[in-house]
C-alpha cells in the first residue's frame, strides 16, 4: 500500500440529522397490542417449556405469553419481572437466537420461533409505562449490604435484597448507574434513555441508596465494608482492556472499542461524533459488532471487521452478524492484525496476515500479508477484569482465570463478600446471566444472614 498520498480523514457531521436519526433508530420497533395478540397465539403452551430452560433467568415464558393472550400484559410483565428485575433490557439485547427462539419448538419444526423477546418487551413496557413499581418491599430485617457496581448484576441483587427487607447501600464509580446499559449497549439497542428509565424502575422498590461516583479501592475499600455491613456483593464487570500488541496501538486514530462506543453513547448530538471514511475493526464479539455497526451508522464509508479464526468461531452470533452485513459492514475472517500503519503520528492503515487452523485446531499464521487502508482502527479483543479494589487492604480475594472465584451460590473466598456479572469467572458476558448471578447472590445472602439470626435466637 503506498500510505504516502494517505492522508487520515476523522471528521464530525458526516450524515444529517435525519440520516442519523433513522440509523440509529430502534432495531426492532416494538409490537402494536394486536400483533402481540397474534404473536402469542402462535405459543403451543408447552409442558417443560424448552424455551425457559434456555433463559438463564428462567422466566415462566409460556405464562407469560399466555398472560398477554389472556389480555393481562401487567400480569405478565410480572411473571417475567419476578424472574429477571432488568427484563425490560433484557429483552432488547438478549441475543434470543441462541437462548429460548433457538430451542421454541416452532423453531425446530418451521424455522420460525415465537417472537418471545418482542413480547416480553411488549409487556414490560405497558408495566413501565405505569409508573408503578409491581412489587412490594418484605418487613425491614435491620440488615444492610453494600453492592459495589450498579450494572446489571448489581442492580438485580440490590432489588432483590431490597425486596427481602434488606436496606441496601448502592455505590458506582460512574455517574449513572446502569454498567454497560447505560455505556455499552449498542445505541440501536436501548432507545429513548432506556437504560436510565429502566435503572430509575428497579430503584423505586425503595430502600436502595445509590451513590454514583464512588470507586472501591479509592473512595470505599472492601474491609471497611466487610466491617461496616452485614454483606457485601461485587458487580464489578471488566474495567480492563485487551491490548493488541502490535506497533501503532497507541497512535491517534487507534481506538479501543468498548470506551468508543461509551463515548457514543454518552454523545447528546451523534453528529458532534467523528469518525473515520475507513474504519477497521479488530475482533469477532458483539462489541466488534457494535463498534462497526455504529461507526457505518455515524457515515464511515468502509467499515471492515476483521476476525482472526473462521466464521463460525466467532463469538458475534450469526444473527449479529447478519444485522452487520445488512447494514454494509464487511466482515473478513481469517486475519490476524500484525501492525498498524501510521504516518506522522496517524493510524493510516492496518497490515494483517491470513491465517489458518493447524491439524490441533490452533491458529497458524501463513506468512501472506494483507494491508487494509483505515483512518481509524477499533480493538474490539476482549476485556479484563482489573482487581484493583479487591486486593491490597489485608486478606486477597481469590481469582481463577483472571476473574473472581465463586461457588454456585456466587460465595468468594472471602468471607461475607458475594460476586457476580462479568467479574467473576465462568460467566457468558451477557446481561441476563449478570443479573441472574445478582439475584442467586441475594437469595443466598438472604439465607445466610437469616440462618445467623435464627442460630443467635436459639
Ligand atoms: C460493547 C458491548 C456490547 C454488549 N452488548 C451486549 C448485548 O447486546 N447483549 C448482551 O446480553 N450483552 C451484551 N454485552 C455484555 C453485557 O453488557 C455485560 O455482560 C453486562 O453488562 C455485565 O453486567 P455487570 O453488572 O457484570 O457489569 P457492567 O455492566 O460492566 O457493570 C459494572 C459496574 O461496576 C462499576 N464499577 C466497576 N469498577 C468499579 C469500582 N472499582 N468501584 C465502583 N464501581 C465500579 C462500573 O462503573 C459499572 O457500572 C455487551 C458488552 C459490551 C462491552
Ligand atoms: S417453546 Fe415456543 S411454543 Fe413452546 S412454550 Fe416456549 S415459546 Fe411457546
Amino acid at each position: 500500500m503506498s500510505t504516502t498520498a494517505s492522508r487520515p480523514d476523522i471528521r464530525a457531521r458526516r450524515l444529517d440529522a435525519d440520516a442519523l436519526a433513522r440509523n440509529f433508530s430502534d432495531l426492532h420497533p416494538p409490537l402494536e397490542a394486536h400483533e402481540a395478540l397474534v404473536e402469542a397465539d402462535r405459543c403451543y403452551f408447552c409442558y417443560d417449556a424448552p424455551c425457559m430452560q434456555a433463559c438463564p433467568t428462567t422466566i415462566d415464558i409460556p405464562l407469560f405469553i399466555r398472560q398477554i393472550q389472556a389480555g393481562n400484559p401487567i400480569g405478565a410483565a410480572k411473571t417475567i419481572l419476578s424472574a429477571n428485575i432488568l427484563g425490560g433490557m433484557c429483552a432488547r439485547v438478549c441475543p434470543t437466537e441462541t437462548l429460548c427462539e433457538e430451542v421454541c419448538v416452532r423453531e425446530v419444526a418451521e424455522g420460525k420461533p415465537v417472537k418471545i423477546g418482542m413480547l416480553q418487551r411488549f409487556a414490560t413496557d405497558r408495566v413501565m409505562e405505569t409508573g408503578e413499581h409491581p412489587f412490594k418491599r418484605a418487613a425491614p430485617t435491620g440488615k444492610h449490604i453494600a453492592v459495589v457496581g450498579a450494572g446489571p448484576a448489581g442492580l438485580s441483587c440490590a432489588h432483590r435484597l431490597a425486596m427481602l427487607g434488606h436496606a441496601v447501600t448502592l455505590y458506582d464509580t460512574r455517574e449513572k448507574p446502569g454498567g454497560l446499559n447505560e455505556y455499552g449497549i449498542a445505541a440501536y439497542k436501548a432507545t429513548e434513555n432506556f437504560a436510565q428509565a429502566e435503572a430509575g424502575f428497579v430503584l423505586k422498590i425503595g430502600g436502595i441508596d445509590l451513590q454514583t461516583g464512588k470507586a472501591l479501592g479509592r473512595d470505599i475499600h472492601l474491609s471497611d465494608l466487610r466491617r461496616d455491613f452485614d454483606a457485601v456483593f461485587l458487580g464489578l464487570g471488566l474495567a480492563g482492556v485487551n491490548a493488541l500488541g502490535t506497533d501503532g496501538e497507541t497512535h491517534s486514530g487507534s481506538h479501543d472499542a468498548v470506551a468508543w462506543i461509551a463515548d457514543l453513547r454518552q454523545t447528546r448530538d451523534l453528529s458532534d461524533l467523528p469518525v473515520g471514511r475507513r474504519v477497521v475493526v479488530i475482533g469477532g464479539g458483539m462489541t466488534a459488532i457494535d463498534a462497526g455497526v455504529q461507526a457505518k451508522a455515524l457515515g464511515a464509508e468502509e467499515v471492515t471487521i476483521a476476525y482472526r479464526r473462521r466464521r463460525e468461531a466467532m463469538n458475534a452470533s450469526r444473527y449479529e452478524q447478519e444485522v452487520a452485513a445488512t447494514r454494509g459492514v464487511h466482515i473478513r475472517c481469517n486475519l490476524q492484525p500484525k501492525r498498524i500503519l501510521t504516518e506522522n503520528g496517524h493510524v493510516v492503515g492496518i497490515e494483517l496476515e491470513r491465517t489458518v487452523a493447524g491439524e490441533d485446531g490452533r491458529l497458524v499464521g501463513t506468512g501472506e500479508s494483507v494491508t487494509i487502508e483505515a483512518d481509524q482502527v477499533f480493538k474490539a479483543i476482549g476485556q479484563a477484569f482489573l482487581p484493583d479494589g479487591t486486593d491490597g487492604e489485608g486478606e486477597g480475594i481469590a481469582l481463577e482465570h483472571g476473574r473472581i472465584r465463586v461457588d454456585a451460590a456466587r460465595r468468594t473466598s472471602l468471607d461475607g463478600v458475594w460476586a457476580g456479572g462479568d467479574c467473576i469467572a465462568g460467566g457468558e458476558d451477557l446481561t441476563v446471566v449478570a443479573v441472574e448471578d445478582g439475584k442467586i447472590a441475594a437469595f443466598d445472602i438472604h439465607a445466610a444472614l437469616t440462618a445467623v439470626e435464627k442460630v443467635a435466637a436459639e
